[in-house]
């Protein structure tokens, strides 16, 4: 006997798209999620390019319906840290800090965490000038100076964000050239209050009892000079959340789990969506797309599953 047909661990928009897809097709389906359901998109304040919405949905309000149409299919969800999942002969077995779940399958959907980078004053000020999120941020700093760190889709869509409340966004980059897609490089450019600070190594996070601004090194010159700011926003990227799986599942040198066409990873009955598995791109799209799959994929396993009860 099993507990469940489908362990589904993290509740963001892959396990909560893997949840509607399995519990719609009658699985016995468990999301465990460790904190607030929906993920790293909740801190997202407009999502404009998730198709339905043509004026864009708040991050919170999209990942609240997804939860609450997975429960309507008969999902359910534990508050649980998943510690380790393994194979036990055909069953696999999930480990949480407080009890051992068996079940056919198990879905791991547990995305990813804003990258640090590394340098003298991110730990000391985290949460104190430091922070990785401007939709639970940035108004904090209204009417002061900001800067944000990084080139990509991030830093972008949340510089233009903060510059709403922020008397002025210095945008720092280590390169010449953004990431960022060319519609968000032109909003930046058309803001007046957003400056572009490129080519530059940032060396440190400055202050004493608060966040001073960002010594930087230009890269070209060599010299060494402050951007001064109030507020600190870093995007420098997410780290997959895989830690806690053993060997037995492969990973690429940064972490993401290497699946097959099914998302089926290394351990059969184990399957990967969204975020934490190595994909091209990572957007709340593709994550609910690999959710649909990765039921799917489950679904078929199951139907040929000698432990099926
Ligand atoms: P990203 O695309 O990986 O960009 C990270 C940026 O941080 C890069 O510009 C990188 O510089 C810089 N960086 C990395 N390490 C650094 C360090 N140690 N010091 C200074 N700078 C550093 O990450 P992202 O912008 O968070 O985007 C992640 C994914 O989400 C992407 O697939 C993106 O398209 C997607 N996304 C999409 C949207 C949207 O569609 N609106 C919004 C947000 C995110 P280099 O360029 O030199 O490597």
């Amino acid at each position: 006997m099993v507990d469940w047909d489908v362990v589904i661990v993290g509740a963001g928009p892959a396990g909560l798209s893997a949840g509607i897809y399995a519990a719609r097709n009658r699985l016995k389906t468990l999301i465990c999620e460790k904190s607030a359901p929906g993920g790293l998109a909740n801190m997202t304040e407009r999502i404009e390019n998730f198709p339905g919405f043509p004026d864009g949905i708040s991050g919170l309000e999209l990942t609240s319906l997804m939860l609450k149409q997975a429960q309507q299919f008969g999902a359910v969800i534990e508050t649980k840290e998943v510690t380790a999942i393994s194979k036990n002969g055909e069953k696999i077995l999930t480990e949480t800090s407080t009890d051992k779940i068996q079940s056919l399958t198990a879905i791991v959907a547990t995305g990813s965490v804003p990258r640090r980078i590394g340098v003298a004053g991110e730990e000391r000020f985290a949460g104190k000038g430091v922070s990785y999120c401007a939709t639970c941020d940035g108004p904090l700093f209204s009417g002061k100076s900001v800067a944000v760190i990084g080139g990509g889709d991030s830093a972008f869509q949340e510089a233009i964000f903060i510059a709403r409340f922020a008397k002025k966004v210095k945008l720092i980059h280590r390169r010449e050239k953004f990431r960022a897609t060319a519609l968000l490089q032109e909003r930046v450019k058309n803001l007046r209050n957003v400056d572009l600070i490129t080519n530059v190594t940032v060396e440190e996070i400055t202050g004493e009892d608060q966040v001073t601004g960002v010594l930087v090194k230009d890269n070209v010159s060599g010299k060494r000079y402050l951007v001064e700011a109030d507020g600190i926003f870093i995007y420098a990227g997410y780290s997959p959340v895989s830690d806690f799986l053993g060997r037995e599942f492969k990973k690429t040198p940064e972490g993401f789990l290497i699946v097959d066409q099914n998302l089926q990873t290394s351990v059969e009955g184990v399957f990967a969506a969204g975020d934490v598995r190595e994909k091209p791109l990572r957007q709340v799209v593709t994550a609910a797309a690999d959710g649909a799959l990765a039921a799917f994929s489950a679904s078929n396993f199951i139907e040929n599953h000698p432990a099926r009860y």
